[in-house]
């Protein structure tokens, strides 16, 4: 018997005929003498129709009173799917409860719409596992010190998930979604992917932060933080498969590097089409520009990415970096209203039809050339790199937004990711 925890996604929760399954599968688990904690998201749809009515009534204003009606509003969306999850579950004969976040609770910082959990107080959920209850907690949300609802940013149920899993030193948790785990990369774009029994939480991590959309980042960087064991599977195979063989599906997130690792040098091919690139062109080259350029940027709240300066030519150089694609507009403009004309630089150029594609694998660590010959298949196909960054982990290269397909497919292909690993 062991302390199980289960997340189960928007889709999973999509309609009262999968929230049957969902309670038909977690039935199963707590018969087979588990106590159960499940983590569900709101019934797909749901928080886009929330935020949408919200917009409606006042085009996001980014005031913290605006913030903070969005999270008494969006965790709306978890609190009703958890309360009929917990009424399937009685109606399949098991005692169930559920909580919102801030009735465990979860405690958050203040930071609306994108709160960070702070402390979990597993009392009242331990108590009622005892009971013999399932306890349904909220994703998604807390409870800041002063009261107020918090939402944890879109996605964030993961977080909720593997957070109460550390917190109640969980066996393990599972994320249950609509794919069955992680890819070597997205099916959509190379059918030949192959989903990857076991991946290291690294690789996983690196894989979130490059568009991988199957978790959430910051639950990742939470199951690394406080060792969750961590598995990605599918809610979609019958509820009555043998729970062993449930128990195996998917995709382990692992922590030991060596002992369960198929041995690629590649793991995976991550992209992204969020970024936008971004120059500063006719730069004085002197100390201290980087810091005026990314802070002016940073002070506005925007995230930059791949950064890149240039050899310097007269005591100019260029400056080039990406940001998200839907914080472009507003790094343009810090630039040209702040930073052009205290920096004395010639001018700012942009383009948001770039893409973002990595190679990503544990395996680069320990082998040489890994991304030479990423280089050299890019070259082959006649993709023009605009910008490399690395990490003992991955390589990734800024290219044309339109050649982006290509490019994953070679690389796929390059790497043998598709074929299963010797
Ligand atoms: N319902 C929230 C969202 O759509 C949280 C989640 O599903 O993880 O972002
Ligand atoms: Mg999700």
């Amino acid at each position: 018997m062991a302390l199980i925890v289960h997340k189960y996604g928007g889709t999973s929760m999509g309609s009262t005929e999968r929230i049957r399954h969902v309670a038909k599968r977690v039935a199963k688990w707590a018969r087979a003498g588990h106590q159960m904690v499940v983590v569900p998201s709101a019934m797909s749809g749901e928080t886009n129709r929330l935020l949408g009515l919200a917009k409606e009534l006042a085009p996001s204003k980014a005031t913290d009173s605006y913030s903070r009606e969005l999270d008494m509003l969006a965790s709306t969306g978890e609190q009703a799917s958890s309360a009929l999850l917990a009424i399937a579950l009685q109606a399949e004969g098991m005692e169930s409860v559920s909580y919102a976040g801030w009735q465990v609770p979860i405690r958050t910082n203040s930071a609306h719409t994108k709160a960070r959990i702070e402390s979990i107080d597993d009392t009242k959920v331990r108590a009622d596992l005892e009971a013999g209850r399932v306890v349904i907690v909220t994703g998604f949300q807390g409870l800041d010190e002063l009261g107020n609802i918090t939402t944890l940013g879109r996605g964030g149920s993961d977080t909720s998930a593997v957070a109460v899993a550390a917190a109640m030193k969980a066996e393990e948790c599972l994320i249950f979604t609509d794919v069955d785990g992680v890819y070597t990369t997205d099916p959509r774009v190379v059918p030949e992917a192959r989903r990857l029994k076991t991946v290291s939480f690294e690789e996983m991590l690196e894989m979130a932060s490059m568009g991988s959309k199957v978790l959430q980042i910051r639950s990742v960087e939470f199951a690394g933080k406080y060792k969750v064991k961590l598995r990605v599977l599918s809610s979609f195979t019958p509820w009555d498969i043998d729970i062993n063989e449930e128990a195996a599906s998917g995709t382990l997130i692992t922590f030991e590097e060596d002992e369960h690792m198929e041995q690629a040098i590649v793991s995976g091919i991550a992209f992204n089409r969020d970024e936008a690139k971004i120059s500063v062109l006719g730069v004085p080259d002197t100390p201290g520009i980087a810091y005026r350029i990314l802070g002016a940027v940073a002070d506005a709240n925007v995230e930059v990415d791949v950064i890149i300066q240039n050899l310097s030519k007269d005591g100019k150089t260029d400056f080039s970096f990406t940001v998200n694609r839907g914080d472009y507009a507003k790094a343009i403009d810090v630039l040209k209203s702040k930073v052009l004309p205290s920096l004395g630089a010639q001018e700012v150029v942009g383009d948001t039809k770039i893409c973002k594609v990595s190679i990503v694998g544990i395996g680069m660590r320990s082998h040489v050339g890994v991304a030479s010959k990423m280089f050299r298949v890019l070259s082959e196909e006649g993709i023009n790199i605009q910008m490399i960054s690395t990490s003992e982990i991955k390589t990734s290269v800024v290219i044309d937004e339109k050649y982006m397909e290509l490019a994953v497919r070679a690389l796929h292909k390059a790497f043998d990711l598709d074929q299963p690993p010797v």
